[in-house]
């Protein structure tokens, strides 16, 4: 039996809004999952759309992302179960969207994440996926100062790259302060369309700039993925023959393989 070992933290960030973090987040986490990796998943945007899109009914009375933060709680009391086996839960409670303003004023405010995940259990889990909100402010810092590597979507449009530079910035800045262990997981084209020229160009771009740290693994652009949320599921098991599930189980292989998370 191989020996416990603490969990790899992926931060899923882009400031940008809409090029797939919480989609990724899901469908990743899920993947993982079932490849028989215990995988946390923690809903760190007020919007808590990835808590919503795993059916979680965020109306009940629960302890969640922002008492881990603002309590501040060790994270093993927010864990729930999901539908999916090995998959587990940290929603976002709706008091998250004022921890933002809350935390301003806290000690130690970018490290409450971090000194809250300290509390997993050794052998627990084997990934903890940070779901990131779409800004750089301090509920992000606070995954990225938790996070053992972070994992950027990029969406295959018009400005892909645009934001990315100060999304580098931000990640060296915490690499050369609290959380020196910080590093780039990799980059995920998502809503990938060969049909358009657009897609290619991104693509290019990012390749060339990005180099193997881009997934060879792409995200096409895919109904069942945008339909599986509103059902309260993970494309995996919402249509498992879908193109979609299929490209995230993909993914997963290769952050496996990278990472050598089996
Ligand atoms: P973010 O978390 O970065 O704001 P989301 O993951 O919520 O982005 O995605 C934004 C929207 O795009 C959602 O409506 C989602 O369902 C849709 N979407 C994301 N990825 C895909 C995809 N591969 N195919 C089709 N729709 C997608
Ligand atoms: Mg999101």
């Amino acid at each position: 039996m191989s020996s416990p070992v603490r969990p790899l933290i992926i931060a899923i960030a882009n400031q940008k809004g809409g090029v797939g973090k919480t989609t990724t987040a899901i469908n990743l986490a899920a993947a993982l999952a079932a490849r028989g990796l215990a995988t946390l998943l923690i809903d760190l945007d007020p919007q808590g759309n990835a808590s919503t899109g795993l059916g979680f009914d965020r109306s009940c009375s629960f302890v969640g992302t922002y008492e881990l933060l603002v309590g501040p709680r060790p994270a093993p009391d927010a864990i729930q179960p999901t539908d999916l086996t090995n998959l587990f839960l940290v929603a976002a409670d709706t008091d998250l969207v004022g921890a933002e303003i809350e935390l301003v004023e806290a000690d130690d405010r970018t490290g409450r994440l971090a000194k809250s995940l300290a509390h997993l259990p050794t052998g627990q889990f084997r990934v903890v996926i940070i779901d990131c909100p779409p800004s750089l402010g301090l509920l992000n810092l606070n995954g990225l100062v938790a996070a053992d590597s972070v994992l950027v979507p990029l969406q295959c449009e018009f400005f892909a790259l645009e934001g990315i530079s100060q999304l580098m910035r931000t990640i060296d800045r915490v690499k050369g302060g609290p959380n020196p262990r910080l590093k780039l997981a990799g980059i995920v084209l998502t809503m990938y369309d060969r049909r358009n020229n657009l897609t290619d160009l991104v693509a290019d771009d990012a390749r060339s700039f990005f180099g193997d740290k881009v997934f060879a693994t792409t995200i096409p652009r895919n109904i069942r993925i945008s339909e599986a949320p509103s059902h309260g599921k993970p494309v995996l098991t919402y249509d498992p023959r879908s193109t979609g599930a299929a490209a995230y189980i993909q993914l997963a292989d290769e952050l496996i393989r990278r990472e050598n998370l089996i």
